[in-house]
């Protein structure tokens, strides 16, 4: 077997930047009435990098972007990013500070927090702009009555240091087709969105995550908050592809070792794993500390040469071990795809997200610093 120094990462996530703006295009054709697309590039772009993907989304078409951190909206604007950005989540005083002072916009369901912003604001800064939360059934974040919404936004009226330019709300079981809360959640925003509309037309109304915006045009508003699909990843969990959507990441590794095996020998912590007959065994450096989990231990493939593997034995922190049978054309250097394709095959996000009883969201987003990201300009390959 002839050793080669592989050229490529140990542990490489490619990031299709392409695949990003042409799923932010469908989407955005996909609104009602010419809603505003607003790309969500939270956790880092779920994983993909912020900031590459917050600028494949608005070349697409987004024209907004969506944070859950004032951390997350000051890295955008570091690198240059000077689209309007609304910060999704709860606000200390300084992460509201840190807000204002990136220009970025808050969501306010709280009348003390409210009072408390024009003080946090720059010198001679414009007013802080705000969205007011309802809490329609998320249970979550907002305020969970509408006379108390209407409330706030008397309250920003009143306050010449404060803009109300929006309001919102999340949909908990958007991606459930067929259940009961979503229609009722969307009847509650939008008996306060007329309400709004009609003191204040120029507000800006959103409602829908990704699976909202496949599953009912009645609650795409004047704007859709869309993360997940952005990224090509199916906010049901089934085929991105039905959808028009093109996942953008791929996650791959490459094999470092190959030893055969005889029967009852064992790869791997706890000897989870054994041969039960002579075989060949593949060792990839890549594992937990990548973000790889070790639920997968014993429970996924692997591509190499275009053909699935099983992962055997348990995920070490650094390395997985994986089957290539009696006999295989699998050298040492040969790339080993975790998520993506190669050859004819093919294994997505919400495979691996089903193997673990998760979600892709959290596969994605749960993939450590430790894995080099690679962006890849579209038409680039
Ligand atoms: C994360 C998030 C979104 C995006 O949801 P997806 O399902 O990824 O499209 C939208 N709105 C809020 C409030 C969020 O927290």
């Amino acid at each position: 077997m002839t050793e080669t120094v592989h050229a490529s990462a140990r542990a490489l996530a490619r990031v299709d930047l392409g695949a990003i703006e042409r799923n932010c295009a469908r989407l955005r054709a996909q609104l009602a009435g010419g809603a505003q697309l607003c790309a969500v590039v939270k956790a880092d772009g779920y994983g993909h990098g912020a900031v590459g993907a917050a600028r494949a989304a608005l070349t697409g078409g987004a024209s907004w972007l969506a944070v859950a951190t004032a951390g997350e909206a000051e890295e955008l604007r570091r690198h240059g990013l000077d689209a309007r950005i609304l910060v999704m989540g709860a606000l200390t005083r300084e992460d509201a500070r840190a807000t204002l002072a990136a220009g970025a916009e808050a969501v306010v369901w709280d009348p003390a927090f409210l009072r408390a912003l024009p003080a946090l604001l720059p010198e001679g800064a414009a007013p802080a702009r705000v969205h007011l939360k309802l809490d329609s059934g998320m249970g979550r974040l907002g305020a969970r009555e509408r006379s108390r919404v209407l409330e706030l936004a008397d309250l920003v009226e009143s306050e010449p240091r404060l803009e109300l330019v929006g309001a919102m709300t999340h949909f908990a079981t958007a991606d459930e087709p067929g259940d009961e809360h979503f229609p009722l959640q969307l009847e509650r925003f939008t008996a306060l969105a007329r309400e709004l509309k009609a003191r204040k037309p120029g507000i800006v109304l959103h409602a829908a995550n990704s699976a909202a915006v496949f599953r009912d045009p009645a609650s795409h508003f004047d704007m859709a908050r869309c993360g997940v699909a952005i990224y090509g990843l199916d906010p049901f969990q089934g085929d991105p592809a039905e959808r028009g959507l093109e996942p953008a990441l791929s996650l791959s590794s490459y094999v470092a070792r190959v030893e055969r095996f005889e029967p009852g020998e064992s790869a791997g912590y706890g000897r989870t794993w054994r041969a039960d007959g002579p075989t060949l065994v593949a060792t990839l450096p890549i594992g937990y500390g990548d973000g790889w989990r070790r639920g997968l231990s014993n429970r996924c493939d692997v591509l190499i040469r275009g053909r699935r593997h099983p992962l055997v034995g348990t995920v070490s922190m650094d390395n997985v071990t994986v089957d290539l049978g009696r006999e295989s054309d699998v050298r040492v250097g040969d790339e080993a795809v975790l998520i993506g394709a190669q050859g004819a095959e093919a294994i997505r996000a919400e495979e691996v997200a089903a193997r673990l009883g998760t979600i892709n969201y959290e596969i994605t987003c749960g993939l450590s610093p430790r894995v080099r990201r690679l962006w890849q300009a579209a038409g680039e390959s």
